[in-house]
């Protein structure tokens, strides 16, 4: 059997055995979710090795100043403009489903805006003080930043440069192999994952809610079906169903996870050996998606706050949805690609239309079923960009036999 289908085997029998345990929560806790953790710790361990050294091979095997700034340039407007649309659809849905319309839950907690960090010191702060320092506390895009420096420097240097280049072509080489290996784990840790989830947000806890969920998987299916698959399908002339198949141990990943830096590794796996795209274009685009590009949380975004406005009966403007669409865009940016970020980003979506903060205490309860389906999105989303990445810069190589997660 493919590892892709015992992954997804794997989310389905956790879904089922999460349902069955949920009058004992407690069981899934103490036995299962420690396999889960486990998992998670093995991915982790590997994010920054893996992404340092390759991207520092592929900004050397690129070589060329002027093609990075062009693949960043390509990179950054495909980002934006999918989440862009993806905020839109957030708001049609919204408006057409009416998720918030007939609801008056009281609500009782109170809530602080969350405030995202000013975007220039984000900016400026790209560029580390201390390369180290970035290095021990995995900022992403810290690392980004030096190790295109020093794949350039590299280039640069000529012969002087090849022993360094060697040794993390090496380090790159091993973390492949590492990642494959906790990739075969990846049935399990995704069951284990997901198990204790489910148990914990019963029946009981989503229908309420229902169709803000609803509103929410619709919205992400319906991103994917049509904002990916065209994308592949123009750019990378790739069928979208071997898209969606390439990329599913990612988006299963990501599912159980709500973390796109989390999923990272599986991500580039599944991106170089099932899409065909290259390294020097997958270890740029794909770490600097799962820290920028955040599709899914602004879809989300865009459903919440026509809930919260619908829940208190406020109607919102077309000058009030606009701007939402470019809040959305801007705080999915400074969303981290870890668990229940986005909603953090959404107290301040709200904020910036004068939407009362009290109505995101609604979505608190079910926000963890929400971060699933828009984990998925974020992580998929930077996967088709870097397949459109890729093969406009006539680098994509999609392989025939999909050796989907062979170790
Ligand atoms: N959990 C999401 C991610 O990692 C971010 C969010 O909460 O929206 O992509």
């Amino acid at each position: 059997m493919k590892l892709t289908t015992k992954i997804l085997l794997g989310l389905v029998a956790g879904i089922v055995v999460g349902l069955l345990l949920g009058g004992a929560p407690e069981i899934a806790h103490t036995y299962i979710a420690p396999f889960g953790r486990l998992f998670l710790n093995l991915i982790n361990m590997i994010i920054v090795p893996l992404v340092f050294s390759s991207l520092i091979v592929g900004a050397a095997s690129t070589g060329d100043v002027k093609k990075l700034g062009r693949i960043g340039g390509k990179t950054v407007g495909f980002y934006l403009m999918t989440t862009a649309v993806a905020v839109t659809i957030g708001l049609v849905l919204g408006n057409v489903m009416q998720p918030g319309a007939g609801l008056s839950i009281p609500v009782d907690a109170s809530i602080e805006a969350g405030q995202s960090p000013p975007l220039a010191e984000t900016l400026l702060n790209i560029i580390p003080r201390n390369p180290f320092n970035a290095l021990v506390t995995g900022s992403m895009l810290q690392i980004i930043a030096f190790a295109l420096f020093l794949g350039i420097g590299i280039t640069l240097v000529g012969e002087k440069g090849k022993p360094f280049l060697s040794f993390f072509d090496s380090l790159a080489e091993i973390m492949y192999k590492i990642t494959a290996f906790i990739m075969s784990l990846a049935p399990y840790g995704v069951f284990a994952l997901i198990v204790p989830v489910v148990a914990v947000n019963g029946p009981a806890v989503l229908l309420p809610l229902l169709k803000v969920i609803a509103a929410v998987y619709i919205g992400a299916i319906l991103h994917a079906v049509i904002v990916y698959s065209s994308i592949v399908k123009i750019f990378g002339k790739i069928n979208p169903l071997k898209f969606f198949k390439g990329i599913s141990p990612a988006a299963a990943v990501a599912f159980s996870t709500c973390s796109s830096a989390g999923t990272l590794p599986v991500t580039i796996k599944s991106a170089r050996d099932n899409l065909g795209v290259p390294n020097g274009v997958a270890s740029f685009v794909l770490p600097l998606g799962a820290t920028i590009n955040m599709d899914g949380t602004a879809l989300y975004q865009g459903v919440c706050a026509l809930f919260v406005a619908q829940v208190y009966g406020l109607d919102l403007s077309i000058a009030q949805q606009v701007s939402i669409i470019l809040t959305a865009t801007l705080a999915s940016i400074g969303t981290a690609g870890v668990p229940g970020a986005g909603f953090i980003m959404l107290t301040m979506v709200l904020t910036s239309v004068g939407l009362p903060l009290e109505g995101s205490a609604l979505i608190a309860g079910i926000d963890r079923i929400l971060d699933m389906a828009r984990t998925s999105v974020n992580v998929v989303g930077d996967a088709a960009v870097s397949v459109a990445v890729s093969a406009t810069e006539n680098e994509l190589d999609v392989p025939q036999d999909e050796g989907i997660g062979t170790v």
